[in-house]
């Protein structure tokens, strides 16, 4: 089969490397000829509105899928009547609009921050007064890795909050204090199967993140119960096939709050090439194409490292046992994803002092 997708960084790349050994062959189209995804199939290099090259992209193909989720709606368009495309335009329309999203979590019982939206300074006063400070003000698109934020403590902060973002649609959120950071994996298969990754347990550093722990250390069965319900309402409703990623907060007194979706693989969802039977890259692949979802069983512990900025000496990361690499071949840059390494150990502690030796010997910033 001819799998699509529209995007060729990491995500597409690590898709490729997960589906060629299916038999899978890939097109990518992306406006950046440098894309780490072209090492693994054809790549189309033009902008995501460009209807003349998507009518190419899209020749010949059996499936289209996304590596992220601001989909111009041209693309939806190009593909309509021509190709399968997943995820499906209502739910990368939910993915895209933080106050969709959360109305969608409500509609289906799914506990989130208090919201309200806000279109105008008034709405701004009347939102503080009903949730209380503090606060996060949000845009409620394209709003990723923290930006496009704005954490109101004070009333006196109200204007200064307005002025950063006041000029787009917004959303603010009680502030959550929270324990810790979760995220779920899940697909879904086109007969409707539904299989699970185990809770990951987040760490982030200036709204990127750094560190994924997998499975979620000390997680209670009510909670791990209460995430798979959740994901599993979220994809019923949807009708979703492919892989989609959850992200919770954990409060203190043990609550699970939704905070947003994502429609596609994850970064927190990396460690699966290792660390799982199946990964989360192979089991998208499988539901798009329809074929048996795999095991989603964890094969140890697993911890993913992002590296960011640039990649580490590969004689440093491994000579640590149970260490994996992955550099996605992009140019090094400040603050830049370059790519991930996975160490994978029999215990969590030995995987956690794993982690550390390879922190220590790259000069990473400690846990
Ligand atoms: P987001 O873009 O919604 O994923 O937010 C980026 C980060 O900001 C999250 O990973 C949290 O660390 C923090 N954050 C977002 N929303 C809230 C909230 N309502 N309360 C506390 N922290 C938040």
């Amino acid at each position: 089969m001819r799998v699509g997708v529209l995007g060729a960084g990491q995500l597409g790349w690590m898709l490729g490397l997960a589906g060629i050994p299916l038999g899978l062959r890939f097109r990518f189209l992306d406006p950046n000829p440098d894309s780490p995804a072209a090492a693994v199939g054809e790549l189309v290099v033009a902008e995501y509105d460009d209807r003349k090259a998507l009518a190419r992209f899209v020749k010949g193909l059996d499936v289209v899928t996304f590596e992220f989720e601001n989909v111009p709606a041209a693309a939806l368009k190009a593909f309509e009547g021509h190709v399968i495309s997943w995820p499906t335009p209502q739910a990368l329309a939910a993915s895209q609009d933080r106050l969709a999203e959360k109305s969608l979590f409500d509609r289906l019982s799914i506990p989130t921050a208090r919201f309200a939206e806000v279109s105008s300074f008034e709405d701004l006063g009347r939102a503080v007064a009903s949730l209380g400070l503090p606060a996060v003000l949000k845009t409620r698109r394209f709003g990723y890795d923290g930006k496009g934020q704005y954490v109101l403590r004070g009333i006196d902060e109200i204007p200064a909050a307005w002025s950063a973002l006041g000029r787009q649609p917004l959303i603010i959120e009680s502030f959550v204090p929270f324990e810790r950071e979760l995220s779920m994996i899940a697909v879904r298969a086109r007969n409707g199967e539904v299989v699970t990754y185990p809770l990951i347990e987040n760490h982030h550093a200036g709204g990127i993140l750094r560190e994924s722990i997998a499975p979620a250390p000390r997680v209670s069965p009510a909670i791990a119960q209460a995430a798979i319900e959740h994901v599993t309402r979220l994809l019923d409703k949807l009708e979703y096939i492919g892989v989609l990623t959850v992200e919770f907060f954990e409060s203190a007194d043990g609550k699970l709050l939704a905070n947003e979706m994502a429609p596609r693989v994850h970064n927190s969802g990396h460690w699966t090439i290792e660390g799982s039977a199946c990964s989360q890259f192979e089991n998208h692949l499988r539901a798009l194409c329809g074929f048996p979802l795999g095991s989603t069983e964890c094969t140890g512990f697993s911890r993913m490292l992002n590296l960011i900025g640039d990649i580490p000496p590969a004689d440093a990361v491994l000579a640590v046992p149970g260490a994996h690499l992955h550099d996605y071949g992009k140019e090094p840059r400040e603050g830049r994803k370059v790519g991930h390494v996975t160490v994978c150990g029999a215990t969590a502690r030995e995987c956690a002092s794993r982690a550390a030796e390879i922190r220590a010997r790259c000069g990473m910033p400690k846990d």
